[in-house]
């Protein structure tokens, strides 16, 4: 066997030759990388053998965990069968159209018609040049604005970062595009003060309806939305939200577009996020946990609505991607939706695992440092607060949620921080027994960040 470098040159060689994604690269090449070597089920290991738990699923979709013999057989056959060929120009092959129809299958009624991308971020940029071309295809070309959120997550591109609402990300590269405007988030834990959640909810919902006439009608596309928003902080918004959002965009006539990147496939104990929150988008963006991240494979599921006007444009839809539909990232795709079938894995979200694991997380939620806890499905947050009575932030915003990821992190426990909030989105295999040592280990690593904040 060769022998491996030892871990100080990894790090080195990796600082000097590789720029990371959402990484100060600086301070990296002086800390240096974690180093994941493998994994299987719901852990990870890295170089030097240590084992964590991935309360992160990954980066949200690892759904049916490492190791998976199933997937990664479909994989290498379909690789020996046909490793690539394109689906441009009006050709197909037999994964594409096996994924197409399974997707039909397992998404809302109005969706029987997908597109594909290699992510999320083209998912979204796609939605942007669709909604566009089926407004000019209506006779109405100057519908072009689309409305998202601020602290909403839609990708890196330069399409996702501007539909998008994080500064930070606006603040690189001269975003958003021209015809995106953003409305404010439901997140009742940070802003809602005093008011009831529900009235909140309703409240920021109609935000909405102020810039539609503001904007005018005529000149609104669409909006969009997570179900819940992932990487703004897991922001699970009140039940009154998306009923409320629902009713202006049919109101308005403009379409509703759902980014199931992170909540399609099961983790809200549905298949998509908007059957638990109960909306009719139509056009859904979708990638991650439906290939677990066994390949990049994401798309966007196409209502009938929509699909009707594009296949009326009278010329090509010149848009798309030379891995759009890969036989390998179907073959991923079509593999991992079995398992999640067979093992009914979204029924034991809904009834057995998801309960159990939003209980244990509730508990949390006495902790001196803890302002809340909540979960839904099985994607959770607890907001860390030096005051939870009053909901209080940190006076340096991040400074807990690194100390308190780092601290778990080094406990065996995986769970990502945005600003001061802790995330956690398991695997969907995960066991009760790793519930308990979840919930064990995180109250731990609150006790420690608590006597290190001190
Ligand atoms: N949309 C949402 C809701 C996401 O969470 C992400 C990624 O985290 C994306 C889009 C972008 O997906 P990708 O990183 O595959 O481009």
């Amino acid at each position: 066997m060769s022998q491996v470098p030892a871990l100080s040159l990894l790090q080195q060689t990796d600082a000097r030759h590789h720029f990371h994604p959402f990484s100060d690269n600086h301070e990296l090449a002086q800390i240096g990388t974690r180093i994941i070597d493998r994994a299987e089920g719901v852990y990870i290991y890295d170089i030097e053998g240590n084992r964590i738990l991935d309360g992160m699923s990954g980066l949200w979709n690892v759904a049916v965990g490492y190791d998976r013999k199933e997937i990664i057989d479909a994989i290498t056959k379909q690789l020996h069968q046909l490793a690539y060929y394109n689906t441009f120009f009006k050709t197909s092959h037999m994964p594409a159209i096996e994924l197409s129809e399974l997707l039909a299958e397992i998404s809302p009624p109005q969706f029987n018609r997908v597109f594909y991308t290699s992510s999320g971020s083209e998912a979204n940029d796609t939605i942007i040049r669709m909604v566009r071309t089926y407004w000019a295809t209506k006779g109405a070309p100057e519908r072009q604005v689309i409305i998202g959120r601020w602290n909403g997550y839609h990708g890196s591109t330069i399409g996702g970062a501007s539909l998008g609402g994080m500064k930070y990300m606006h603040a690189q590269g001269g975003l958003p595009i021209s015809g995106i405007h953003h409305i404010d988030q439901p997140y009742w834990y940070g802003e809602g003060g005093d008011e009831d959640p529900e009235a909140f909810g309703i409240r920021v919902a109609r935000q909405l309806e102020t810039a539609i006439l503001e904007i005018g009608v005529d000149k609104v596309a669409a909006f969009i939305g997570e179900p819940v928003q992932g990487a703004g902080g897991v922001i699970i918004p009140p039940k009154s939200y998306w009923p409320e959002i629902q009713r202006i965009c049919n109101q308005y006539g403009i379409l509703l577009i759902a980014d199931e990147v992170i909540c399609g496939f099961g983790r809200t104990g549905n298949w998509f996020g908007c059957q638990t929150f109960g909306f009719e988008p139509d056009l859904i963006a979708f990638a991650k946990a439906v290939s677990s991240g066994y390949q990049p494979i994401g798309g966007v599921l196409v209502s009938d609505k929509v699909a009707d006007v594009l296949d009326s444009i009278g010329d090509d839809f010149n848009h798309g991607y030379t891995n759009s539909a890969h036989p390998a990232g179907c073959a991923a795709a079509i593999a991992n939706i079995r398992i999640i079938q067979n093992e009914k894995l979204i029924e034991r979200i809904r009834d057995d695992i998801g309960p159990y694991l939003q209980t244990r997380w509730a508990e949390l939620g006495d902790h001196p440092l803890v302002g809340e806890a909540r979960m839904v499905g099985l994607i959770g947050a607890l907001e860390l607060s030096p005051d939870k009575a009053r909901r209080a932030p940190f006076a340096k915003v991040g400074s807990a949620g690194m100390i308190c990821r780092d601290i778990s992190f080094a406990s065996g426990l995986i769970m990502r921080a945005t600003r001061d909030t802790m995330l956690l989105a398991p695997p969907f295999i995960v066991s009760h027994d790793e519930v308990d040592f979840i919930v064990k280990t995180a109250r731990d690593v609150l006790d420690r960040t608590a006597l290190e904040l001190k």
